[in-house]
């Protein structure tokens, strides 16, 4: 496996493979990669003859009040990780590498970065869709791999595909949680003893949500209001944003009907976590 820090060294080897007819997947990271990055890397491996993992904590997807100092790092590990998994080449470069003096273009979206994440996150889906757009220019993947945990994520990068012509396959892999739950998350770890045990009830708040919704409960409100209420009972839990909405336009619905995404957003303590389901 290479490790690769320059846009060149990249385009070299991935020309090299395209001239021998390889397929090639992307999996996009930001690093100290957990079984749910795994997963994705696996998956690819699967599907592609050549894999290249990036792993760059993107600068432009956070704002300013934001973790970007404090956000986990291990590029030997995470070397490691994707030799593991069978990745052939990770891109890990420096910001400046990707975002050279004077940039000043982004990909900006009107749908779908309004609501849920973006609400409280104004500048981070331009952040998400600029880098996203960059690494799909450098390595002109057939299929990008993205993980349902950030299920705005994946129904913004699938749309950016679509609108700006990129024929790249864009791949939802499912939520890898630990035994007890919890959606894996690099930034787990910032959490204490306690907050690892409060983190538990955005699992716990959903999956009640999911059961009244497969008991014939059709009335997003409540399913919110009952979401909601259990994160309430847990001290250290501030809710962000508890949300029923289409999985096809992220707009808030009134009625469960056709595929519909319930997402929460939590701070628990200072960390803030995600967490979703999907249901039919
Ligand atoms: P990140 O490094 O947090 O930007 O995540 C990189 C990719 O891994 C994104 O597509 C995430 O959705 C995905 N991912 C992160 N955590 C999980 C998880 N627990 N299960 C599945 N995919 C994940």
């Amino acid at each position: 496996m290479k490790i690769a820090v320059t846009v060149k060294e990249v385009r070299n080897q991935v020309n090299e493979w395209r001239r021998q007819g390889m397929s090639v997947g992307l999996v996009p990271t930001m690093g100290y990669l957990h079984e749910g990055h795994k997963s994705l890397i696996t998956r690819a491996v699967s599907e592609n003859d050549k894999v290249v993992v990036s792993v760059f904590v993107n600068p432009m997807q956070f704002g300013p009040s934001e973790d970007l100092e404090s956000y986990p790092r291990d590029m030997d590990r995470d070397a490691a990780v994707c030799e593991e998994a069978g990745a052939a080449l990770v891109f890990h470069p420096e910001p400046s590498e990707m975002y050279h003096e004077g940039f000043s273009s982004y990909i900006d979206m009107n749908t779908l970065t309004e609501g849920l994440c973006g609400k409280s996150r104004p500048t981070h889906f331009r952040g998400v869709c600029t880098v996203v757009a960059k690494l799909f220019n450098i390595v002109v993947p057939d299929r990008a791999y993205f993980g349902q945990k950030d299920a705005q994520q994946l129904a913004v990068v699938r749309h950016m595909a679509d609108d700006l012509s990129y024929g790249i396959e864009i791949i939802g892999c499912p939520i890898v949680r630990e035994e007890d739950g919890l959606a894996k998350s690099s930034r787990n770890t910032y959490l204490s003893n306690e907050e690892r045990k409060a983190a538990l009830i955005l699992n716990k708040a959903l999956s009640e949500g999911k059961k009244l919704i497969n008991s014939g409960e059709k009335d997003a409100d409540k399913i919110k209001a009952t979401i909601s209420d259990i994160i309430n009972t847990e001290p250290l839990a501030r809710i962000d944003y508890v949300e029923v909405v289409s999985w096809d336009t992220l707009e808030p619905i009134k009625e469960i009907n056709g595929q519909v995404l319930a997402a929460v957003a939590v701070f628990i303590g200072k960390t803030r976590l995600i967490d979703n389901f999907i249901i039919s």
